[in-house]
């Protein structure tokens, strides 16, 4: 059973709490700090909380990850996921993953739900892309596609290609370059 790909950028449901987690506080560049992704901020207490709480920048105070503002469930708690999930500018989904656990995503229940994800919003033209810092990885219903280095706007194109054997296949590459990219060297699991 899949959960539900709605995505809101609203505030915590009821009985959604951040709780011990600041991981977003890792993960998210924050522009107003000068902040990249994929590192602890300089305000962060990890296990304490923001050292800077009452005039923390407008970034944070509006971002409320995917877990806290929709009905998914416990398992992905990014404490425990390593993934904050986040609404992309295309409408879809982003799963910002933990460099300290770069492979998380690939883990169950996860990968199989951004798969399930992806198929579901491919054909509205929004996507599932996977951050692992500055690296994109477009998750597609069949291959995922290694986007390399990309910054956190830089939009993303899917292509429907037709394979030899005629059935469809799916394509990801930057906007603004001609060429597709490559596919994922390793294989993801099914
Ligand atoms: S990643 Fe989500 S649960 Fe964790 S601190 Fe940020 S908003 Fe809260
Ligand atoms: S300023 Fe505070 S809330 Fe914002 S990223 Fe840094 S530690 Fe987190």
């Amino acid at each position: 059973m899949t959960e539900t790909t709605s995505m809101p950028e609203g505030g915590p449901l009821p009985g959604k709490s951040c709780g011990s987690c600041m991981l977003c506080c890792k993960l998210l560049a924050i522009a107003e700090l000068n902040k990249p992704e994929g590192t602890w901020c300089k305000h962060a207490k990890p296990g304490q909380g923001c050292s800077i709480y009452a005039d923390r920048p407008g970034e944070c105070r509006k971002f409320h990850c995917g877990y806290l503002s929709s009905e998914l469930s416990e398992e992905w708690h990014p404490v425990k996921s390593k993934i904050v999930l986040s609404a992309n500018s295309a409408g879809g989904i982003t799963a910002i993953v933990d460099p300290g656990r770069p492979d998380a995503w690939r883990e169950a229940p996860f990968y199989l739900q951004l798969k399930a994800w992806a198929g579901e919003l491919l054909p509205q033209q929004r996507y599932v892309v996977v951050r692992i810092a500055k690296r994109a990885i477009a998750v597609l219903p069949d291959h995922d596609w290694d986007l390399g280095i990309m910054e956190p706007h830089e939009p993303i194109v899917m292509e429907v290609a037709v394979a030899p054997d005629g059935s469809k296949m799916y394509r990801a590459r930057r906007a603004g370059t001609g060429h597709a990219a490559r596919a994922s060297a390793k294989p993801t699991p099914a």
